[in-house]
């Protein structure tokens, strides 16, 4: 009797399996829409393999409710978001096992003695508040770290500037210097012109210092070799 009651359900059972595998081929993942050989192939990517499966938050009901890509699931425990949901969560369990819960321990189990059950409840009670507060530090940490970066984010923006900035000063600088080195050379090469000017100059006065101004004809030459060279050569 119970041997026929398996054997149908077994053969029920490879009736459905054949219906799956016959009238369900190649079904398809609705989340990234890959064609699979069998449900079993299908439900083993959907279990492990899927990077685009979505799944509600385990904390939909304190608080979190997002359909989070299990792929992205750690950067989804690390939104503020989901942390909050966490400190709700702790904080309903904690809410249900109170410190001062000696009473309702007794109602909880009887085979377990009440004493025991009581100090478990304790101890539980204990470790959430601990728990509690630990992820309340944690929680404080998080915020301190957020705002520790947002301010590392606007020194590193003002530093970035302050770059910028100083490298176009930099262009400018290196600019009016090159300017300046030509305008230096200009100056050399004017001053250079200007000492030749004048030594010519000082040559016309030095010749004109040797005529007489009294009416007579008289040429004082100097350097009489070196001028008549120059004419002659
Ligand atoms: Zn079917
Ligand atoms: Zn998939
Ligand atoms: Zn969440």
């Amino acid at each position: 009797m119970s041997t026929k009651a398996e054997s149908s359900s077994t053969s029920m059972a490879q009736h459905s399996r054949d219906h799956l595998q016959k009238s369900h081929l190649n079904p398809s993942c609705e989340f990234c829409n890959n064609l699979f050989n069998s449900v079993n192939e299908l439900n083993v990517h959907k279990l492990y393999e899927c990077d685009k499966i979505t799944e509600w938050c385990a904390l939909k009901d304190f608080g979190c409710s997002t359909l989070v890509i299990r792929a992205q699931k750690w950067e989804h425990y690390k939104t503020e978001q989901h942390q909050a949901a966490i400190m709700t969560f702790i904080r309903h369990a904690a809410s249900k096992y109170p410190n001062n819960s000696y009473n309702r321990g007794s109602t909880m189990d009887v085979d377990i003695p009440s004493h025991t059950t009581m100090s478990s409840f304790d101890s539980i009670t204990m470790q959430l508040q601990e728990a509690c507060q630990t992820l309340d530090i944690l929680s404080d940490g998080v915020s301190t770290l957020n705002e520790d970066r947002e301010r590392l984010n606007r020194e590193s923006n003002f530093i970035n500037n302050r770059i910028e900035s100083l490298t176009s000063d930099f262009a400018r600088l290196k600019l009016s210097i090159e300017e300046k080195m030509t305008c230096l050379d200009e100056l050399k090469r004017n001053q250079e012109i200007l000492d030749q000017e004048i030594a010519s100059s000082k040559q016309k006065m030095d010749d004109m210092q040797n005529v007489s101004y009294d009416g007579t004809l008289f040429w004082k030459i100097t350097n009489v070799s070196s001028k008549m060279g120059e004419i002659f050569i």
